[in-house]
Order: C-alpha cells, then structure tokens, then sequence
C-alpha cells in the first residue's frame, strides 16, 4: 500500500472511520476461459481468429479471452440479426414479444447477484453501486419496456408504428450492462433485432447476457454480440445491412460515426459526453446539498456522461458548503471494488486513469487549488484520488473538458442568471443539478438551463420512464420512455 499525499490547504481533521472488511463473494461468477461472439443464438469464434484478454481494473488481473471481431465477423452477426428480424420477430405478436422481455427481465433479477459481481471485477465499480444501481436499472428498463410492446398503437395513436428492422448498437464501459438494456429493451419491444458492441475494457457481462437471452428462449439471432476494440464499432457502423445506428460514447466517436452515415439514410441516436453543472443556492438544504454533489461526481468514480462535474455554488455560502463538502470526502472510502464498503473504486483503464492524471495536471498548472483527502491507494489497479478543485477559472480545461472521473471543478456565482450562465457556457448539455428550497426558482432555472436532464434537489436519478438525453454536442435522440421507444420506429405504411 502506498500513502496518498494530502494536497491542498488543511480541512478539519480526519474522522475515524474504521470499517472491518466486507467482501462480496467472488466465487458466485465463474467466467469462461474464452468467450466466442454471439451470432445467431451461438457462442463462436471468431473469423479473425483473434482474441484479447479482458482484466479487472482494480488489480490489473486477467478474466476471460475475449474474441476481437472483424469486418467478417460483423457481417455474419449483421446476416444473423436480419434473418431473425424476416424469420418471425419483426411480425411476432407483440404480447408474444412482451413475454421474452419480461423473461429476460426476471433473470437479470434472479441472477443480478451473479452480474453484479461480473460487473464489478470487469469495470471496477463499487459492488454497491452494481448491486443497487446497474442490476435493478437493467431489469427495471426490460419490465418498462415489456409493458410497451404490445401498447404502441396506444402510444402513437393514428401514426401506424412499424419496426425499422437491425439496429447496431454501441456502448461505452461506464455502464455496461445498464447501457445495454437502455439500448437492447427498446429495440426489441418495437420489433427490430440486434447487433450490440461493447466496451473492449468491460464485454462479460454482455456475454453472460447471451446466456441470459439464451435462458429466456429468445430465438436466435434476435440479439447478436461482437466483442472488439474502436475497428470493430467502425466495422459495425459500415455495415450496409443496418437500418439504425444507436450510439453512447464520447464525443469524438460519435461526430467519426455521424459522418460515417451522412448520407445514408440511417436513424441516428447519440448519447455524448457532458459538464454538467451541478448549481447550489443559498437557501438550499445544504447537508442535503453535499450528498447530492457527492453523489453527482464521486458515483462511478465520476465515469458517468451526466457526472455533475462543474459545481456552481453561491458566493454567500461557498466557503462554508466547500468546507462541509472537504470534510465529507474524508469519509469517501476508496478500493475494493468488492467490498461493500467501498464508495469509490478503480478507475476503468489505464489509459483512462492517464486521461484523468493529463487534465488534473492542467488544473494545477493553470492556478487552481486542489484538494484531495488524505486516503490510501491500492498499489496495484488503477486509482484516482476523490479530488476537488477551488479556484477554477471558467475558461480553464478542468471546466470546460470532460474529465470523466472523481475530479470536482468549483465555481462560484451570485445572481440566478449569472449561475444560468456559467452552466450553460459549454458545448455540451446533458444534464443540470438545482439546489434550492423555492420551487418558482427550480422552474425559473430549469427553462433557462440548455440540458436535456434537469434535477431538483437531487442528482443522478434515472427511470426507465424518463426520457434521457442532450443537447448540442451532448448528442441528440432520447432514451427511455415513450421518446425513447420513437427511436426504433418507422411510422405509417
Ligand atoms: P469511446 O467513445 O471511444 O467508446 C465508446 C464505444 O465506442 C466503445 O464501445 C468503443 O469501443 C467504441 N468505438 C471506439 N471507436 C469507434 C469508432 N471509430 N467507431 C465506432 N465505435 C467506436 O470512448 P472511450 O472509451 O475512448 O473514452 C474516451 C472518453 O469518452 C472518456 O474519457 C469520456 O470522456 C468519454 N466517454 C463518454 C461516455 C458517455 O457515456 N457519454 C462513455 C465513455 C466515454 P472500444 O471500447 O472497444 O474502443
């Protein structure tokens, strides 16, 4: 173990906060050695005759072989997903379709135990956070989604919905299986069949989730998995067999993927980066207040696309919400991803953790004041510190760029529009955080706040009924709820 420095001016002191260990049983998954790509109901391998190894982030050991897919290998899933969709799926009875949902449903709950776990040793989140978050979200959107597919008529009344046919789909590492049921459950509840690509640093638990469709009866080729780097997520959107492309990932991907289908026709949904301002008012609950910016950075080592990243707060009670919050950071347990305890886990990637190291990096050189709480790190693993900045300049990269990890940016304000504003000086707009105890302010802020999200005296809330999604360079097309269902429709005819 190697001790963390304690950086930046002196809070109060440390509470004690001494935890016996609490480990997750680890031997309730056992991965495969390898895992094939799944195409038409099969595990296989691959044509490229490739494969990778998959390792967990907080100790850096290896999990499974993991079959990198190529242009070939896409093409057969592609074929695979089609069949499916002309065989049967696509004209399925919608109440017979429902039924494979709320299937799949019931086994992510049965088994979440199982895929928390995975989730956890693959991506390196807390166990908590998998247990109490990902698993159920994941279950919750295939029972939401379940309820439509037979209510679409109902849904769009006079506009005759029709399925578009094979959507590929492409997810990022935050949220693996979480993402994949955002993306999976709508496909399928609207008729259309899938190929799905994860993360190349998280792709077990969309594999345990081909046993899982497997479990359910889901006939095959209806949902389709091609594990692999970036080439492979390129090869996927090349393919000319598609009739959608649903994309969640940064920024950068998503404009390459944009321009990749320009002209071609093809339904486009994507879910980008974010800097979400998380906006503090004098008159707020302010413990209440500190939990929810814990909540709205630290959740997920702050590797969430909605993280409220930028925290505005009142000039009157900066000095005092920035004080109570350093001291709640001292209590932030960090390691363990499997520990129970654990509030803060490992870091995704290596390349990850160096991403995040570059931008705090700048933080500093540009004259912001960081802090960090004193905290040990696991010397093995990937591990980023709970860190705040004060300080910050508006213009600098820790305030406009996605940091994508437990790195707080601090600004202040002092009039209600200066705070619309400031949040609203960036290319993105995901999400919002307002802390207030005035509703009229809420709804004054709200419609003045360019963010596809908007929370009140909270943060990081998500239902599968609640439309997610951005503005500007954020993305475009929204998930969940009825508007997220039109993004795998084709109406009339
Ligand atoms: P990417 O956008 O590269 O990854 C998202 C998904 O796209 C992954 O499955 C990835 O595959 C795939 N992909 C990569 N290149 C291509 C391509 N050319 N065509 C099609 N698919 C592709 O995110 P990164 O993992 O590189 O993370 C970089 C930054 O992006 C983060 O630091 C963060 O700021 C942001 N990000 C935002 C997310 C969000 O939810 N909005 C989620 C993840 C990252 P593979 O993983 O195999 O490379």
């Amino acid at each position: 173990m190697s001790d963390i420095e304690h950086r930046g001016p002196a809070a109060p002191a440390p509470l004690e906060w001494e935890y016996a260990p609490a480990p997750e049983a680890r031997d309730i998954v056992s991965f495969r050695e390898r895992y094939g790509l799944y195409i038409g109901g099969e595990l296989v391998d691959p044509r490229s005759g490739e494969w990778f190894t998959t390792t967990s982030p907080a100790d850096e050991s290896p999990l499974a072989e993991v079959a990198q897919a190529s242009g070939e290998d896409v093409d057969l899933a592609v074929a695979a997903a089609r069949a499916a969709y002309e065989d049967g799926w696509s004209s399925l009875r919608p109440a017979e379709r429902a039924k494979y949902l709320f299937r799949i449903a019931r086994i992510l709950q049965e088994r979440s135990r199982e895929l928390a776990v995975a989730e956890s040793l693959d991506g390196g989140k807390p166990i908590k956070e998998s247990r109490d978050v990902d698993l159920p979200l994941a279950a919750a959107h295939f029972f939401y989604h379940a309820g439509w597919a037979d209510k679409l008529e109902y849904a769009f009344p006079n506009r005759t919905p029709r399925p578009l046919g094979v959507a590929g789909q492409i997810i990022p590492w935050n949220f693996p299986l979480l993402m994949l049921a955002w993306k999976v459950a709508p496909a399928l509840a609207c008729g259309n069949t899938v190929v799905l690509k994860p993360a190349e640093t998280t792709p077990l638990t969309a594999l345990m989730f081909a046993d899982v469709c497997r479990q359910a009866e889901l006939p095959a080729g209806v949902v389709n998995i091609v594990t692999g780097d970036g080439s492979t997520g390129a090869e996927l959107v090349r393919n000319e067999g598609l009739d959608k492309v649903a994309f969640t990932g940064s920024t950068e991907v998503g404009k390459a993927i944009q321009r990749e289908l320009a002209g071609r026709g093809i339904p486009l949904t994507l879910e980008l980066g974010g800097k979400a301002a998380n906006i503090v008012f004098d008159d707020c609950a302010l413990d209440q207040a500190v939990e929810g910016i814990v909540n709205g950075i630290y959740f997920n080592q702050g590797h969430v696309c909605c993280a409220g990243s930028r925290l505005l707060v009142q000039e009157s009670i900066a000095e005092q919400l920035i004080g109570k919050l350093k001291r709640r950071l001292q209590t932030l347990r960090v390691g363990d991803p499997l520990d129970k305890n654990t509030d803060v886990g490992a870091i995704n990637s290596r390349a990850q953790l160096e991403k995040i190291r570059e931008l705090v990096a700048s933080g500093e050189a540009d004259g912001a004041e960081i802090y960090q709480p004193p905290c040990v790190l696991p010397e093995r693993g990937y591990w980023f510190a709970p860190t705040v900045f004060t300080n910050v300049a508006q213009s600098s990269r820790i305030a406009t760029e996605e940091i994508f990890g437990p790195v707080l940016s601090v600004l202040t304000f002092r009039t209600p529009d200066e705070a619309v504003e400031k949040a609203n000086n960036t290319p993105y707009g995901l999400s919002a955080g307002v802390w207030t105890e005035k509703g009229s302010r809420i709804l004054w802020m709200a419609s003045r706040l360019r963010a596809g999200v908007v929370w009140a005296n909270t943060f990081n809330r998500f239902d599968p009924a609640s439309p997610f999604g951005g503005y500007k360079e954020s993305g475009f097309g929204r998930e969940g709820g009825r508007h997220g269902l039109e993004a795998y429709l084709r109406f009339g005819g």
